[in-house]
């Protein structure tokens, strides 16, 4: 049976860490928008060459586009087996046109990754980033020199807490209605992402081997 992940949880929870982890171990694709997004409009398919013009007048995505990208990339070969899906849906309309992609598929399993807000906003607002090359350092890594070059690690500038507290409350509105939707699921998790990144990535593994056989009795 494919593994079919959606891992949803706020910024800071250390999502992306996560779901790139599982899916190097189960050597599935990590699917994150911001990534095949740009490998669309590097490729030039079509939907890719709509998104390009989007951007290019400084506009954001719609979701037809957004929703076209992510359907082309979950068509492809290596996604048969399963995939990690890491930052869509985003939005209820995104969900229901992902349920309509995944009709016939394997169930989607979707974790929640929930760290308490006053836990978020300390781990962002201590977000290390490189002078040099850019790297982010995950959250709560707070090592004064890059992993990756050797250069001084600052403070990330967007990360002042008022900042911190209104991509939160973001996240919250635009989150809130997409849990909701996937809650009664029997194919639906909520993890604590308050631990260390094993543990969570632990629970993480616990959670879906008990989703089993994608939640049919
Ligand atoms: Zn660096």
């Amino acid at each position: 049976m494919a593994l079919n992940l959606l891992v949803l949880g706020p910024p800071g929870a250390g999502k992306g860490t996560q779901a790139e982890r599982f899916a190097r171990r189960r050597g599935i694709p990590r699917i994150s928008t911001g990534d095949i997004l740009r490998e669309a409009v590097q490729t030039g398919t079509e939907i890719g060459r709509r998104a390009k013009a989007i951007m290019d007048r400084g506009e954001l995505v719609n979701d037809e586009v957004m929703i076209g990208i992510v359907k082309e990339r979950l068509d492809r070969e290596d996604a048969r087996s399963g995939f990690v899906l890491d930052g869509f849906p985003r939005t209820v309309a995104q969900a229901e046109a992902l349920d309509a992609i995944m009709a016939g598929r394997d169930p989607l399993v979707v974790v929640d990754i929930t760290v308490p807000e006053q836990q978020l906003v300390r781990r962002l607002a201590s977000r290390m980033i490189c002078e040099a090359c850019g790297t982010n350092a995950p959250a709560g890594d707070a090592s004064t020199q890059c992993g990756r070059c050797g250069g001084r690690m600052v403070q990330r500038t967007d990360d002042s807490e008022a900042v911190v507290l209104e991509r939160l409350k973001v996240y919250h509105r635009q989150s809130e209605p997409l849990v909701e939707y996937y809650r009664s699921r029997p194919t639906y998790r909520s993890i604590d992402g308050a631990q260390t990144m094993d543990r969570v990535a632990a629970d993480l593994s616990a959670a879906i081997e008990a989703v089993g056989n994608g939640g049919r009795p």
